[in-house]
């Protein structure tokens, strides 16, 4: 990534909003926005088996794993806005368990590009299954879109609900049962 050709061009967009880009407020704003930018879709220049490391442990346990309230940070690839909320994880290992810290940075690592809140959704399910051969994996995922808020249809309180569900979640309804429980009863 060039910062500084980020930066021109933030520039540039100042000049057509009708700004002038060389006011004393400004001055260094395409600067800071190109940096901003750099670290909200660092995703796409990390790599996974970096991120995940060494933090996979083999493990005989085979219930249910759940993580909660995951924070999510994320921008919309329509209008490049951002949405934000949080995620739910839960897995059945089959013999392998991942550190917790590592679920969050997984979703930070497809969360810091221009997502859709579906396939954000359905990208940490399908890594998470993959890096631990998981037995079932769930994810829920609830965010407010400040497209839909700041602009548009304006609408102030619109929370999306998204879902990806993938194994023994996705074809044993006991499991899925347990799975929306646990995550609804622990909620506050
Ligand atoms: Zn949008």
């Amino acid at each position: 990534m060039n910062t500084e050709r980020i930066a021109k061009l933030v520039h540039q967009l100042l000049v057509e909003l009708g700004e002038n880009p060389d006011r004393e407020g400004l001055a260094k704003t395409p600067h800071r926005v190109a940096k901003s930018m750099e670290f909200l879709t660092s995703g796409y220049r990390q790599d996974l088996p970096t991120i995940i490391n060494e933090a996979v442990f083999q493990s005989e346990a085979n219930n249910m794993i759940i993580a909660r309230d995951i924070e999510v940070y994320s921008m919309c690839e329509h209008h490049m806005l951002p949405f934000f909320g949080r995620c739910h994880i839960g897995y059945i290992s089959r013999d392998k368990v991942i550190g917790l810290s590592k679920l969050a940075r997984i979703v930070d690592f497809h969360a810091r590009r221009l997502q859709i809140q579906e396939r954000l959704t359905a990208d940490i399910a399908k890594d998470i299954a993959e890096a631990i051969d998981a037995k079932g994996v769930g994810v829920v995922m609830e965010a407010k879109h400040l497209c839909m808020m700041m602009r548009g249809v304006e609408k102030q309180n619109s929370l999306m609900t998204t879902s990806s569900v993938l194994g023994s979640f996705r074809s044993d309804l006991a499991t899925r049962s347990e799975f929306q429980d646990l995550i609804r009863r622990q909620a506050h």
